[in-house]
């Protein structure tokens, strides 16, 4: 079996460090806002390129408290994809605003740049990209569209912390820009955990409020705020993980132009393709192949651990049925949830690994033309 994600190859690299670190937290009797969450916000404003950051809960309450800091809510629209986690439109709904959604540029993922004007309104108040599997949305446009448009910007970088475009990191474009630490991601925590990142400090200090029951000062509250602090124990953890978050991500690269290279002669397979002038961070790689569902199934069968990222559009969920958005109203986002695979992908994953990945899934795609002959 070759899984997705293989956390435990990574813990046996970097576990005793760890181990030291956590146990020093533990003995010291500080376990919220305390030494560790200062510095690891620090040194994550300092990664990105910002002012300021401000460690969170989640990647969820990231989106939520950047929204809330903002001021957006009831009455706002906040234009985004339907092709992404749904946490990104979750965030906008738990603050009363809508979201409205643009079709993706079906080879990179991300939000089509040209589709954001005709869907701003009067109501219109921010613009949320998402730097889906870790690469980066067009940022140039997008920042040009928001700024002739008086529209905020919230990159939704839980995919893609350390990807570059056009040499910036992908987290100091925006108002406020959110991570997510989950354990799945590209630096993760053992738990979780989520961070903005900003360069304005009335921002920083809103989203500080926002995170401890909206108050500066304890016992002190200005307005209702919520509990989403990152405890210390998680934040000694990240500071760890940080310093090999670069190594990490050369590795992810290095895996995917490994398999572009096995997956290059079979037609059947389209594999991801970059913006010019960007850093992917391939939190997944992801390809288009033909009868996706088969395909998938016989991967799994065959012990590869393939997964859907993500198999129904956001549109066309439950959740959002009152936005009346109906099926057809996004094909690329539509064709692409049908069409892609995510295939393993992790710093820790070997070369033998990827040539039987690559070798497994053309045969599965071979067999899914003809499944008659599979007997
Ligand atoms: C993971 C993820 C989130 C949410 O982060 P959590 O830490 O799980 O709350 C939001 N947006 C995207 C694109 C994500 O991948």
């Amino acid at each position: 079996m070759i899984p997705i994600l293989d956390s435990k190859r990574q813990y046996a690299q970097i576990g005793a460090e760890i181990e030291k670190e956590v146990t020093e937290v533990l003995r010291s009797g500080s376990y919220i806002l305390g030494k560790h969450n200062k510095a690891l916000e620090e040194e994550m404003a300092q990664f990105i390129g910002v002012n300021y950051s401000v460690a969170l809960n989640s990647g969820t309450d990231a989106l939520h408290l950047a929204l809330r800091a903002l001021d957006i809510g009831a009455g706002d629209e906040v234009i985004t994809v339907a092709f992404t986690f749904v946490a990104t439109t979750e965030a906008v709904g738990i603050v009363g605003a809508k979201p409205v959604f643009v079709d993706i540029d079906k080879d990179t993922f991300n939000i089509d740049p040209m589709k954001i004007e005709a869907a701003i309104t009067p109501k219109t108040k921010a613009i949320i990209p998402v730097h889906l599997y870790g690469q980066p949305c067009d940022m140039d446009i997008i920042m040009d569209v928001a700024k002739r448009h008086n529209l905020y910007v919230i990159e939704d970088c839980c995919q893609a912390i350390g990807a570059l475009y056009k040499g910036k990191m992908v987290g100091s474009f925006g108002d406020i820009n959110c991570f997510s630490f989950y354990p799945t991601k590209n630096l993760g925590a053992m738990g979780d955990g989520g961070l903005c990142t900003t360069n304005n400090e009335q921002l920083k200090n809103r989203l500080t409020a926002l995170r401890n029951h909206g108050g500066a000062v304890r016992y002190y509250h200005d307005e209702i705020g919520v509990n989403s602090r990152l405890d210390e124990v998680q934040a000694a953890i990240l500071r760890v993980k940080l310093n090999y978050i670069k190594e990490w991500n050369e590795k992810r690269r290095k895996n995917a132009y490994f398999y572009n290279e096995l997956l290059a002669d079979c037609a059947d397979v389209q594999t991801p393709s970059e913006l010019d002038n960007t850093y992917c961070v391939y939190h997944q790689y992801t390809v288009k192949v033909p009868n996706r569902d088969e395909v998938h199934k016989l991967l799994q069968e065959n012990g590869i651990g393939a997964m859907l990222y993500y198999p129904v559009p956001l549109h066309l969920q439950k959740v959002h049925e009152y936005l009346g958005v109906g099926a057809g109203s996004l094909p690329s986002t539509e064709d692409n949830t049908k069409s892609v695979v995510s295939l393993p992908m992790f710093p820790e994953l070997t070369e033998d690994e990827q040539r039987t990945v690559a070798s497994t899934l053309i045969d599965c795609i071979q067999k899914s033309k003809s499944p008659v002959c599979q007997a």
